[in-house]
């Protein structure tokens, strides 16, 4: 078995793919209201071009892929995308980060081409706050998307919930009754100062540590029974929860040591870390036409770059939103 192992002895084999900028919601903490700037067909990888990428990267020994963006159900041509995924020898898992607006509508191709399992993210249950956090969002849209999840077992299904102090911190209650009631996985994540929001201006940061006291105050945490993979959450139940509550703390506690990482932007730069603008430029090689053993060369390095753990909330911030990186 081939396997990806860093200088820091941290082994590779999950890669992120955004594979596209344009999103269907506009969520405050993600982009500008007036969106980015969208990239031109000719900037975006074409879905052939990932996929040589994907097959070095498979070579190399990642087994993990994820789709996000943007959101990359809006990108036409997905299913047949995901199908082509799944023939890649080496490739084990195929999943996808959604805001689940497509969901309802995508869902069932998506399963019948391979998808694995899907992360879905929502930060209130409140029709109008949803409204005023994603600025134009229909709350309906997602919840009839998360049922789609639910009604196609996509399991585990998690639910990706930003915490912001002041705006959602009134609802962390309502997301644990969630895991009483449904299979689903919810994960509270810190607020990431990107896009040059500036995190110690930033009224909206709540750390974990502080969400977690919070809720010992009313609900018991028990060690979680499901199985929800090893990635950077830690998880809890509560007492005859159908599902978990997880906790990532990429600010207050990151998880550097133990990242298994590594991204490609939709423009076909990989990105070593999350957290820093260092990116190496693999587009300029697959539009040359380079052999595979040269893309694996670009590979090889940008793992190389990775960093052993990332500034952020210390240093200047970062110029991307997380729209362009892919969370
Ligand atoms: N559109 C998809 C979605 O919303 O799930 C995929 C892309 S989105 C950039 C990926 C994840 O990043 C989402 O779960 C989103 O909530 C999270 N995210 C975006 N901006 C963030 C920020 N400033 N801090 C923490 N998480 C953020
Ligand atoms: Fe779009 Fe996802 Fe960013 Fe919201 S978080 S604007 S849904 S890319």
């Amino acid at each position: 078995m081939v396997e990806l192992i860093d200088q820091l002895g941290r082994r590779i084999d999950y890669l992120r793919i955004s594979i596209t900028d344009r999103c269907n919601l506009r969520c405050q903490y993600c982009m500008p209201e007036t969106g980015v700037d969208n990239l031109t067909h000719q900037q975006l990888l074409s879905y052939e071009e990932l996929i040589k990428v994907v097959r070095v990267a498979a070579r190399l020994g990642i087994k993990k892929i994820r789709l996000t963006g943007g959101d990359p159900l809006v990108r036409r041509g997905i299913v047949d995308f995901v199908r082509m995924l799944k023939e890649i020898q080496g490739i084990e898992e195929v999943s996808l980060t959604t805001n689940g607006i497509l969901l309802q509508e995508k869902g069932a191709d998506l399963v019948e081409a391979g998808l694995d399992r899907v992360n879905i993210s929502l930060d209130t249950l409140q029709r109008d706050k949803f409204r005023e956090i994603t600025r134009i969002g229909e709350f309906e849209q997602v919840w009839r998307g998360i049922e789609e999840a639910l009604w196609l077992e996509l399991a585990p299904i998690k639910i990706n919930t930003v915490l912001m102090k002041g705006i959602n911190d009134d609802e962390i209650f309502d997301f644990i009754d969630l895991t009483r009631k449904y299979p689903l996985h919810v994960r509270f994540i810190e607020f990431m100062p990107m896009g040059g929001q500036k995190l110690e201006q930033e009224e909206k940061y709540l750390s974990i540590e502080e969400l977690k006291k919070k809720i010992k105050e009313k609900e018991q945490l028990l060690p979680s029974q499901f199985a929800t993979g090893n990635g950077p959450a830690y998880y809890y139940q509560v007492a005859e929860g159908l599902g978990s509550v997880g906790f990532i703390s990429p600010i207050s506690n990151h998880f550097c040591s133990s990242c298994n990482r590594i991204r490609l932007t939709a423009t076909g730069w990989l990105r070593p870390c999350l957290c820093s603008d260092d990116e190496i430029n693999l587009k300029e090689l697959i539009r040359n036409n380079s052999s595979e053993d040269k893309l694996e060369e670009r590979f090889l390095e940008a793992i190389g770059h990775k960093p052993d753990q990332h500034q952020l909330g210390q240093e200047d911030n970062l110029v991307k939103h997380m729209s362009q990186i892919g969370g």
